[in-house]
Parts: C-alpha cells; structure tokens; sequence
C-alpha cells in the first residue's frame, strides 16, 4: 500500500484574540481526522498560523499603545496552552507575517499578474472626512445589498454569505466615528475573477463532485447573476492604501495586499517554514517544500467554518490554479457551534471558555469525544448541550466503554496473576465481531462521520458489556468452580477493551496512551485490529481511567464571571492583548461526585463495623437556636447530649431552619468529633443532616431525627 502524503490545515485564526471554543471545534476536528490518518500509516504534515495583518489588528494595536508585531507577538504566546490542553497536535505553528508569507504573497501576485489577471483601476472609497483615512471594510457598516440585513460589514454578509465592496452597501456609516463615509478616489489593484477564463475553471473546480454538496449548491448560487444587479463572481479588490499593517506590493508604493490574500498564502508558508526547520526532514522526507508542493502525490486539504467558504472556494483555488500552483484536492467546511441552540455572541464568544473549562479540572478528552460525537461530514451546526454533554460522557463514554475494564482488570490482576486467559468459543466470537467492524469505523473516520463513528463503536461497547452481564463475573469470582469462566471472560473483556480503545484513539489521544501502557502494548495503529493480545499475555496494574463528568463542573463552567470571559473576534472586533494563562491547563480531572449514583454521589469506600464504632453517635436534644452574627448560613446550636454541660455546634443550616423549627426538637450528633475552631466560635461536634450532591438542582438539607421515645445521650449503634 502506498502512503498518502497529507497536507492538513484549519483555518488561519485571526490575531486579535484568544481563541473561543468555535476553535477549539475546528481543530479538534481536524485534530482527530489527522490521528486517524497517522494511525493508519499515512505521513500528514499538519499546519496553522496566526492570522497576522490587517487594520483591525493595526487599529488595536494602535489603541495598546505598540506596534502591530509586538500586538501579534503577545497573541501568539497565548495559544500553545490551549493546543496542548486540547492534545491538537499541529506540526508547525507559524505567522501570516513571517518572511515567508511575505515572500509567497508576492511571487503569487506576480504570477497572477503575468496571468494577464491583475488590473488597476482608480476606484472611489470610503474615507472617514473625521479620522482622514480610507475605511478599512470591517469599519463600515450598512445594509447587506444583496439580502438587506442590517448591521453588515464592509466586506461580507454573515447573513446571506455574500462578498461584495463597501461602496455596494446600503446606509453605510463608519464604525470608527459614526459619520457617513465620503467617496474619495484611489487607485486599486484587482484579482480579475470575473474573467471568462476564471469563471470557467472555478465552475469546473466547484461542481467535480468533491465538494460537500450543500458546499456546492451554495457556491453555484455565487455564479448567478441576482436581481440586485450583482453579475456573478465579482473582481476582488486586494489592495489597501496605507497605512495598513501587512504585506506590500510589489511595484506599488504604499499599496499593501489586503489581508485575505496573504491569509491563505500562510497554510503555504507554515509548511514551508516547517521545511525550512527540517521537521519533515526528520520524519524521513527527503524532497524540498518545492517538490514537496508540485508533487502530484500530495494531497492537501483545509477544514474551514462555513463563514469562510467563498474565499475557500473560489478565491483561493483561482490564485493558487492560475499561478500554476497545486489545488486543494478538498475544502472540508463545517457549521457553527451553538450552546444550548443558542448562538455564539460576538463580543462575549459562547460562554464556553476553553481555559476555563480546562482551569475547573473538565477533561479535555470529554470535549474531543462529545465533538465527536456531534461532528458528521455536513455543514451542520454543532450544538453544545450540557445535559447530553453529561449523559455523553458519564452514561456512554465512562458507562459503556471505560466499565468493560473497570469490571474485568482487578480479576485478572488479582487472581491470573496479571495474565490473559483462552477465550472460550463465545469469547472469541465476539472479539471477532468487534475485529469485523474495523473497516467500517476506518471508513467513517476517512470521511469524518465522527457521530457515526461513535455510535458503531457504543454499539459494541453494548454488546461487550451484555457479554458481562451474562457471564457475572463479580458473581464467578466466589465460586471456585468458575474460576475457568471467571478467567476466559475476563480475558474476553481486556481483548474487547483493546480493540475498543484502538478504534476510540484518534479522539481519546491522552487515554489510549494510558491504555496502552497498562496492557503492555506499542503504540496502537488501525492494522492491530487484526490481532490480539493472547492467552498468556502480561497486563499491567488498572488504574481507573476516566472520572465522570460532575454537573457542578458544568454550572461553575456556566457561571459568568466577568474576569474569565475570553476575548473573542475571529476577524470581526478588535480586542485588547488577553494572553495570560490564568491556571495550569492541563490540570487533572477531580469529580467528588457521580450524578448517576444515588444522592449524586458514588458510596464511599467500604469499611468494617471496627472503623464505624469509632463514630460516637448521640440523640441530642436542642435547647436553644440563635443565628450567628455576620453569617447568612449558620445557626449557633444548644445541644443536651446527657451530659453535665450542653454543648456548642455551629451548623450551616441557616437557610432552611428558623429557632422555632428547631428548638425542643431531638436529632443526631457525632459527638466525638474534636473541637472544631471557627471563625464565629467553637464547634463541638457535629448534627447530621441528608442532602443530595448537587444541591443546586436538588435542592434541601434535611436535619436527621429520631424516632419518638429517645432520650438525649443515647449512642446509636
Ligand atoms: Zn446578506
């Protein structure tokens, strides 16, 4: 089999904030398609970069106080915490404003230009009469010509997905004073898209077929003339006056490519400062990124949101074809993220924020694997929704999959002495079936029908888990007699969880590591699902691998908190520098508690009725009540325990109980719990009462009490 040479990149984020969990998406996404392809021995070089010119940025930078590249630089230092929080696994991190964009940018203007399809042309544009400046686009607002929405930029529609100049929008206004724009003339460089010979080859680029077909059928819209008067595809202005903070053109002082020119150019130019670092040539490469980029064995591939399909799709194609360079072989292009059907608000992002989900403890891999599990191969958007998140993760992930180990390991290691036995005929058949599936979760991998993916792998983790629920193993392992099944079915198990594990991989990076080191095993690749681990085999000490998801995770993750909104504005606003990194990202997962166990809590480690009789437990009776000066939550409690002395204990039940529900009343006391010091006194033991684990959505203390007839110092055994 030939190895596939793989050019893989997502979109380039723009530089004038941290990321927001649309992002984190996209890269995930492509993060797990690019695992997927290593483990199946393809060699993939996997860039980004920084989206790094243009006024938003300069105008930002400007307001800081530093130069535009000091701006970028800050952004920039912001990002690997994310990356390696969310184990996205980028070959190469570079900026639209390195040399080699810079150079890219110009010699792919050049080509075009002995295309015969750069023109100048002067051209009237808006000026700000109050600021004395040509408007960048995204500083002038107006009404979409094409679907009149309002509250639309200069340069596109987020409604309709329409391109067009500023000069063509409705009731323009400039963002950067509020006044009405003037038209003033400047002479303007243009791609000529609208050229027969351009229009042709897009049309044939764009309807071959490879193209998702909602991604087709949208493009196609594009080359028909509207009743606006818009003919087809347009020319595209990609020149700036300055000052403007990016790339300059050649010949042409004071003239600079618009920043969407050079943006794309930078997937070029981060593989090649890649090349240039000698990555590729460490991992066996040996031609140059020249070779490498005329090769017609390579293939490359972008993953973009669908706001940016135009420019995926027709300009970037036409720049690269007719300067006789290499076409993407796909544009893969994937919907929104929404938050409980809600849409992401620009100035505020989703109320997901990356860091902080990472900052709270939340495993990452539980955002990998519920991303999966909602991804498919359509421009769908993609909703995040608390509860299904939970029931994801704890029910299928932790429940279905994480259980088979859970439920087979200790067997193995306490009483086969860490080895594997010979699966019986059953066993075996069902280790088969599982092996049988591989190609079909290879081919939902291959073209990223994630969700699908997902389900066929649950499906066998059901089959897994009913496959122990016959065999009871927790059962076998008090009969002495069954110690052959107990053996051959525990075995089963660990075979099972290594194929599940190999299949769940590409979306479980950090897990499967783990996985890997317990069962002994190199590196799992998509082959091994032809194999087995074997009777006789050694496997190491289980540790539990994966925590469930605690609701109360997701409430703090929920609870706003003006400090930790990120700053957010893929190309749209400009923000601040906000790069610092509030806590270690990588820190690990800490659920106390289990919503599916009764209460919301899983029961405590077990102990002997030795350890239990050291809790002194007495029926107190409470004489007095007064709440606690300067406290909303405690109440000062008098206890009668048949002692000489009545005792003290401050109790946090301030919320629920008032002196006259209480007082006169009998309840329960630990009363050899030693003094506790506190900020409003001293505590002398404590008066027991139930609530449940998540008490924001189950909501009540309930103070324990006796049954009529007992007397105050009786001890409760
Ligand atoms: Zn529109």
């Amino acid at each position: 089999m030939t190895v596939r040479q793989l050019f893989v990149t997502t979109a380039l984020p723009y530089a004038n904030g941290n990321f927001h969990i649309g992002h984190i998406m996209e890269y995930i996404q492509a993060d797990i398609w690019v695992r997927y392809q290593r483990m199946q021995g393809q060699r993939v070089y996997f860039v980004c970069a920084d989206d790094a010119h243009g006024a938003p940025i300069m105008i930002a930078a400007q307001k800081a106080g530093i130069t535009p590249q000091q701006f970028v630089a800050n952004i920039a230092k912001g990002r690997q915490p994310y990356l390696d929080g969310f184990h996205i696994a980028f070959d190469n991190w570079h900026s639209t404003d390195g040399p080699e964009n810079h150079e890219l940018a110009q010699q792919i203007y050049l080509d075009l230009q002995a295309a015969g399809l750069i023109e100048r042309r002067t051209i009237e544009q808006y000026f700000d009469p109050e600021k004395e400046m040509f408007l960048p686009d995204r500083f002038i607002k107006g009404e979409c010509p094409k679907c009149a929405s309002s509250d639309q930029y200069g340069d596109s529609c987020e409604n309709c997905g329409a391109v067009y100049s500023p000069t063509d929008l409705l009731h323009p206004r400039s963002t950067l004073s509020g006044a009405t724009p003037v038209l003033k003339s400047s002479e303007h460089f243009f791609f000529k898209l609208s050229h027969p010979k351009c229009v042709d080859y897009l049309k044939a680029w764009t309807q071959d077929g490879k193209l998702q077909s909602e991604v087709a059928n949208k493009v196609k819209e594009w080359f028909t003339p509207n009743e606006a008067g818009l003919t087809g595809l347009s020319d595209w202005d990609i020149s700036r006056d300055a000052p403007y903070f990016g790339i300059e053109i050649p010949n042409a002082p004071g003239k600079y490519f618009y920043v969407w020119l050079d943006a794309p150019v930078g997937y070029l130019a981060s593989l090649k400062n890649y090349f240039a670092k000698g990555g590729p040539a460490a991992r066996g490469e040996s031609r140059s990124f020249e070779d490498f980029m005329t090769s017609p064995d390579v293939e490359q591939y972008h993953f973009i949101g669908k706001d940016i399909t135009y420019f995926h799709t027709l300009f970037w194609p036409a720049m690269l074809h007719f300067s006789h360079r290499k076409t993407p072989n796909n544009i893969f292009v994937h919907g929104f993220i929404t938050v409980s059907g809600e849409k992401m608000s620009k100035s505020r992002g989703t109320g997901i924020d990356p860091l902080k989900y990472l900052s709270i403890g939340m495993n990452p891999e539980w955002l990998r694997y519920y991303m999966a599990a909602k991804l498919n191969a359509r421009v769908e958007d993609v909703d995040f929704n608390p509860d299904d998140f939970v029931a994801r993760v704890n029910a299928d992930l932790v429940g279905k999959y994480i259980n088979i180990a859970s439920r087979s390991a200790g067997f193995i290691g306490k009483l086969f002495d860490h080895r594997l036995g010979a699966l019986s005929e059953e066993g075996g058949g069902l280790v088969a079936k599982l092996q049988a599936q591989a190609a079909s979760i290879a081919q939902g991998f291959e073209e990223r029908e994630f969700a699908k993916v997902m389900r066929e792998i649950m499906l066998l983790a059901d089959q897994v888990n009913a496959f122990v629920d016959l065999h009871k193993p927790w059962e076998a392992a008090k009969k002495p007699e069954l110690r052959e099944e107990l053996w051959s079915t525990c075995s089963t198990c660990i075979e099972c969880f290594r194929l599940l594990s190999l299949y769940l991989k590409p979306v479980l990076p950090q897990l499967v590591s783990e996985v890997e080191t317990f069962l002994g095993v190199a590196p799992l690749c998509f082959e091994d699902a032809a194999t087995t681990l074997g009777a006789g085999r050694e496997i190491g000490n289980y540790k539990h691998l994966m925590q469930r998801v605690d609701t109360a995770m997701l409430d703090k993750l929920f609870e706003s908190d003006a400090a930790l909104v990120p700053a957010v504005g893929a190309a749209k606003t400009s923000n601040t520098s906000n790069t610092a990194v509030r806590q270690d990202p990588i820190a690990k997962t800490t659920a106390a508690s289990d919503p599916l166990a009764p209460g919301g809590e899983a029961i405590a480690a077990e102990i002997g009725i030795d350890e239990f009789s050291k809790i002194d437990l007495r029926i107190a009776l409470i004489t007095a009540c007064e709440a606690v000066q300067g406290s909303n939550k405690l109440l000062r409690l008098t206890l009668d325990v048949g002692e000489d002395n009545t005792r003290q204990v401050l109790s946090g039940i301030a919320k629920h109980y008032t002196a006259a529900d209480l007082v006169g009343q009998l309840t329960v006391v630990v009363a050899n719990l030693a003094p506790r010091q506190m900020k409003f006194g001293t505590s002398e033991g404590m008066v027991l009462a139930a609530s449940h684990a998540h008490e924001k959505d189950h909501p009540g203390v309930f103070v324990l009490t006796p049954w009529p007839g007992a007397k105050p110092g009786m001890r409760i055994h």
